[in-house]
Order: C-alpha cells, then sequence, then structure tokens
C-alpha cells in the first residue's frame, strides 16, 4: 500500500476534470519520478496562479488583474458584446481568432434540472454594464443545448430595451462536415437558418 502522501496526491489529481483514478495514479507516479524537472515547476505555476489570478470585474473572465487583457485592450471592438456560458467557452472564442470584441461571462446556463435559476447567473453585472456602456450588438455564443438556448430566450428578454441588435451564433452544418452524419436536429437547424448564396 503507498504512503498517505502518495494516496493524498493520486487522490486530488485523480479529481481533476479529464482524469480518473487511473490517470490520476499515472500522473502522481510522473511527478513524483520527475520532482526536480515538473514538479518543482507545477508547484510554484500552481502557487503563483493561487495567489494571483481573480475573476475579471467587467466580463468575468479570469487574469492577474481585476480588470482582465481583453477588458483593458483599447484596439478591441468596445461596441460589440459577446455572451458566452464559461471562461472556457470564451477562451474557445479567441482561439478561434476571429472575434474582437468584448466578452461577458454569464456563469451557467439556466437549468431546471439542476436547480440554476436567474440568480445564479451574472445577470445583474450585465444588465449593470449595458446600462453603463453603449453597445451596438449583444451577440449570443450560448450552447445550441435546451438549457443553451432556453437562456438566451430569457436572456434576451431582459435586455432587449437596452440594446438595438441582438444575434446569436448560428447553428448548423460544421466546417468539414458532411450531410449523411449530422444528426436530425443539425441538420434541421442548418436548413431553417439558410442563407442566400445567390
Ligand atoms: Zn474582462
Amino acid at each position: 500500500m503507498n504512503s498517505d502522501e502518495i494516496q493524498r496526491l493520486i487522490q486530488l489529481l485523480s479529481r481533476l476534470p479529464g482524469l480518473g483514478p487511473r490517470s490520476g495514479r499515472r500522473a502522481a507516479l510522473h511527478l513524483l519520478q520527475k520532482k526536480e524537472s515538473h514538479m518543482a515547476p507545477l508547484i510554484e505555476s500552481i502557487t503563483k496562479a493561487y495567489q494571483t489570478i481573480q475573476t475579471c470585474q467587467s466580463c468575468f473572465n479570469l487574469d492577474s488583474q481585476s480588470i482582465c487583457y481583453l477588458c483593458r485592450d483599447p484596439k478591441r471592438d468596445q461596441h460589440t458584446l459577446c455572451i458566452v456560458e464559461s471562461v472556457s467557452d470564451l477562451w474557445a472564442m479567441e482561439r478561434s481568432n476571429t472575434y474582437r470584441g468584448q466578452y461577458f461571462v454569464l456563469g451557467g446556463n439556466l437549468s431546471a434540472m439542476q436547480g440554476i435559476g436567474p440568480d445564479q447567473l451574472n445577470l445583474r453585472a450585465l444588465m449593470e454594464k449595458l446600462q453603463t456602456k453603449a453597445f451596438q450588438e449583444v451577440i449570443f455564443a450560448l450552447s445550441a443545448t435546451l438549457d443553451g438556448q432556453t437562456t438566451m430566450h430569457y436572456v434576451r428578454e431582459r435586455i432587449s430595451s437596452l440594446v438595438a441588435n441582438i444575434s446569436s451564433l448560428a447553428h448548423g452544418v460544421p466546417v468539414g462536415g458532411e450531410l449523411d452524419y449530422l444528426d436530425d436536429g443539425t441538420l434541421a437547424t442548418a436548413l431553417s437558418h439558410r442563407y442566400k448564396v445567390a
């Protein structure tokens, strides 16, 4: 049986998203066998992140400053606001390298199943942001799930008097996707959101 210290390390690593007990054991062993080259820098990085990373007061992204690097960037479009569910969705949008406006992280979706109501989301902060800053367009980039779409309709109702243009990411055929492999819902949405080509 492993020592308590090793057991504890495995236990903590196993709890990380995407890892389970097996991956947790492998990661723990790897760190213990490479203490200087892998474990020490990891400890330093985690400690630093723990001490400095905070939630942006303006958009709810994560950063080492209270107003994040995206909100501070004067070169970004100040009049467009993209509403995302989570920080990981914000990161995904940034990776796409096509959006240059502002963000707002809602902090989840409304979900009757999980008991998440409007009060659990950052709605009040969103309303304040829209009231104090003039945005020309709000883009919803929420999941194409029932919860995601319910959330979009709810938030849209609340903000419709504050902003002139409200749009949503299109849902449809993925780039490189073959029609034969699509599920019926995706194909139906793509058809109803068709665009003119001539
Ligand atoms: Zn921010």
